[in-house]
């Protein structure tokens, strides 16, 4: 069994503290993703799992065995890096075997194991070449391929896709993604990339400043972020926020800000009222693609309605993001069906699909539903 497991975990550099109480259960076989804005601590994380940075504070567990002193060699774990770091003067052949020759594995075992390696991967053709002589998403694979021979308990990854071209970066998730299927071990996966963290994780853990902000399922996250920084960090085009005011009038809760009042359903007002919100300022949260212009949408939603100014229309092909004035003092998003009369300056009607709203605490900046 892989579980890792981090207890209560601090990471200080001096003054700095890196990583802030992290505390964690990474399950056998799961693929979990950390993921964050750049300097929030989430290699310095994956460093302290491989054992190439010292606990400051706390135990980590892989599998039952505590492993704060153990080195890293004799953690049973593998680690892909950002830049995969072949050896120039070795073919792939040897690059590959080069970490089992290291631990004195039987030749005929070293051969058994690159040979499964780089048929899992695609790259039985590339074992005599070089890697000046390979793409980079064939070195990339190497770079995997010398992490399984290994058949570690545990693979570490950071940033593994980051040097390759968008195209490449695609497919490559996908086949890391089904790499896990196959081999059944557990990943630890770093990225600052939302949408890499959204495709790949069983489980994705969102920090911010050493903190931990939210650990949960993708979908989970999406619909329900712990906080503004999670709603808006997961998710694109960003989910938008309204600075605004909840009141109630004749028996309904309303939601207003400059140039917009819109009703909220009755369940949510039920539960605002109950967390004693109505009457305050709060920060209304919505997604682009929960703002509608569809005639029948907005026809039939009377209570969410809006007008705005198109500033800006981009074409993305399958869909269009409008940014729109004229809401509150900033631009909105929407997320919409491509059409020909968005052009810039052009006024429209749109509704919110106020059953997908979010509201955040306008101090604490925390999820209140
Ligand atoms: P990135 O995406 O840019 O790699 P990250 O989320 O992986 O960022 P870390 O590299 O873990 O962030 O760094 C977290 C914090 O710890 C940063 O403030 C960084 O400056 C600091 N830090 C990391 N390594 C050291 C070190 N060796 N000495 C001092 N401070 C460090």
């Amino acid at each position: 069994m892989a579980q890792v497991r981090l207890n209560h975990v601090y990471k200080r550099f001096g003054d700095v503290t890196a990583v802030k109480d992290f505390h964690l259960e990474i399950q056998d076989k799961e693929f979990l993703v950390l993921v964050g804005p750049s300097g929030c601590g989430k290699s310095t994380t994956l460093r302290m799992i491989a054992g190439l940075e010292e606990i400051s504070e706390g135990e980590l567990y892989i599998g039952d065995r505590l492993v704060n002193d153990v080195p890293p060699k004799d953690r049973d774990i593998a680690m892909v890096f950002q830049s995969y770091a072949l050896y120039p003067h070795m073919n792939v052949y040897q690059n590959m075997a080069f970490g089992l020759k290291l631990r004195k594995f039987k030749k005929e075992e070293i051969d058994k194991r690159v040979r499964e390696a780089a048929r899992i991967l695609d790259i039985e053709h590339l074992l005599d070449r070089k890697p000046k002589a390979l793409s980079g998403g064939q070195r990339q694979r190497v770079a995997l391929g010398r992490a399984i021979v290994r058949e570690p308990q545990v693979f570490l990854m950071d940033e593994p896709l980051s040097n390759l071209d968008a195209k490449l970066r695609v497919q490559m998730r996908t086949e890391i993604s089904k790499l896990h299927q196959r081999l059944e071990t557990t990943v630890i996966y770093v990225t600052h990339d939302q949408t890499e963290a959204m495709t790949m994780g069983d489980r994705i853990v969102v920090m911010k400043d050493g903190v931990i902000q939210q650990a949960a399922t993708p979908s989970e996250i999406y619909s329900n972020p712990a906080n503004m920084f999670v709603a808006g960090f997961i998710g694109s085009p960003a989910m938008n926020f309204i600075d605004g005011t909840l009141f109630e009038e004749a028996g309904d809760v309303y939601f207003r800000s400059q140039g917009l009042q819109v009703k909220v359903p009755q369940g949510k007002a039920k539960l605002l009222r109950e967390k004693g919100y109505v009457g305050k300022e709060v920060v209304f949260g919505i997604r682009p693609e929960n703002i509608h212009d569809e005639p029948l949408f907005v026809e039939s939603s009377p209570d969410s309605t809006f007008r705005a100014k198109v500033e800006v229309a981009e074409n993305m092909g399958a869909e269009m993001y409008l940014y729109l004035s004229g809401i509150a003092d900033k631009w909105v998003t929407a997320r919409v069906n491509p059409r020909m009369n968005f052009t810039p300056g052009v006024e429209v009607e749109l509704a919110f699909d106020m059953n997908k709203m979010h509201i955040f605490d306008k101090d604490t900046e925390q999820t209140v539903l």
